[in-house]
């Protein structure tokens, strides 16, 4: 069986956060002060959760976080996720009633069947303080590419934003180091939140051409611990489309179904932007993902009121099968739609840092 909702969603991608510990405090996200913990689980758990997604149709594994570049061991981890080969389901291994281990047919259909060759997509997203030194080791060990958090090409608003002094340089070396190590598409994400950093809009435009990469806007979603959204407080993407534009025309990229962004590049061609538009122009329909956080539960959607403690399943000595069938039942309860906005929005049941976006 692959994964897919009662909605008919295929559910291809998955997130792990690796820790909920971050160096940063964004003013979009966090609040000042150390929050609680929910703490992390032994990079072999995480391996086993996604080695039994794999076999059930993910296809991609982003690590996030917190900050994933925190953890010590992540390059060994990420060598190890590169061994896993996106398959479909292939006919698996179960417990008989004695105990023996014997295969179940395969069910699936054979065009959902991949040839065994292909690699597994493995993203990273972090905030590029430790990027610098991690980029090339981990491009050897097997990461695909790599996204980039920057609210700000300027040094001071950059240190406002992240409550970090000094921070611009680091991850600017970061992102360079990314690109040097051949960990592509390099992308940029930068969250706008008004009052904040909406007059950074036209130079991450400038910036996305000089450095050769994909800046990608991201609105500003009610995930964050000091709850301090508001509508007001986003920046839409007709915004940030008008602002743009008073800089240099842009040309709009048709754009896969599942991709998160709408894209575009410059009228010459020189550099490329997205915007990811949750809150203004949502995807739901098309959302193909499913999130593991730090203490090993399943979410189903950022905006979850519940977890799904995938976890407890093997400390209480479930087998891969049992795993699996739990991760079925799992994402049958995944959500329609988020209702951002909406009389009826009910805040998640975690904030941002402690999901992994
Ligand atoms: N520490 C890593 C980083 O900075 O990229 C990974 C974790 S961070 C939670 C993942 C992404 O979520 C970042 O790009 C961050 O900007 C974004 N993010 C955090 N809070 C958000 C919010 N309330 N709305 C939209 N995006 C948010």
């Amino acid at each position: 069986m692959l994964l897919h909702d009662k909605f008919g969603r295929a559910i291809t991608d998955l997130r792990i956060s690796i820790t909920d510990r971050c160096n940063y405090k964004c003013v979009y996200c966090r609040t000042g002060n150390e929050g609680a913990l929910y703490g992390d689980l032994p990079f072999a758990d995480y391996l086993r959760m996604a080695r039994v997604l794999v076999g059930m149709g993910i296809r991609k594994v982003r690590l996030t976080g917190g900050e994933p570049l925190l953890r010590n061991g992540v390059v060994e981890f990420v060598r190890e996720l590169a061994k896993l080969r996106p398959q479909g389901l292939k006919p698996q291994v179960s417990r008989g009633d004695d105990g023996t281990a014997k295969a179940v047919p395969f069910q699936g259909s054979s065009q959902d069947l991949l040839d065994g060759d292909e690699r597994l997509d493995i993203a990273l997203t972090t905030n590029g303080h430790l990027l610098a030194d991690l980029a090339q080791p981990l491009k050897e060990a097997g990461l695909t590419r790599v996204t980039v958090s920057m609210d700000a090409v300027d040094p001071d608003r950059f240190a406002r934003i992240t409550r970090v002094p000094g921070g611009y340089d680091r991850v600017l070396a970061g992102v360079r180091a990314a690109r040097r190590a051949g960990l592509w598409p390099l992308k940029v994400n930068c969250v706008l939140m008004r009052g904040f950093n909406e007059d950074q809009i036209i130079p991450f435009g400038m910036f996305a051409r000089e450095e050769g990469l994909t800046v990608r806007f991201i609105e500003f979603m009610p995930l964050e611990e000091g709850r301090t959204w508001s509508p007001a407080t986003v920046v839409t993407l007709d915004e940030i489309l008008a602002r743009m534009a008073e800089y240099r025309p842009l040309v709009e990229i048709p754009h896969g179904r599942s991709e998160t962004a709408r894209r575009y590049r410059f009228d010459d061609g020189v550099g490329e932007i997205g915007i990811v538009a949750p809150v203004s122009h949502p995807f739901c329909g098309h959302c193909s993902r499913i999130r593991i956080t730090s203490d090993g539960k399943i979410r189903t959607c950022l905006f979850s009121v519940w977890d799904h403690d995938l976890h407890a399943q093997m400390r209480r000595g479930a087998c891969d099968e049992e795993l699996a069938e739990f991760i079925q039942g799992v994402v049958q309860k995944k959500e329609e739609r988020h209702h951002i906005g909406e009389p009826d929005f009910v805040p998640a049941s975690r904030t941002m840092v402690h999901i992994g976006g």
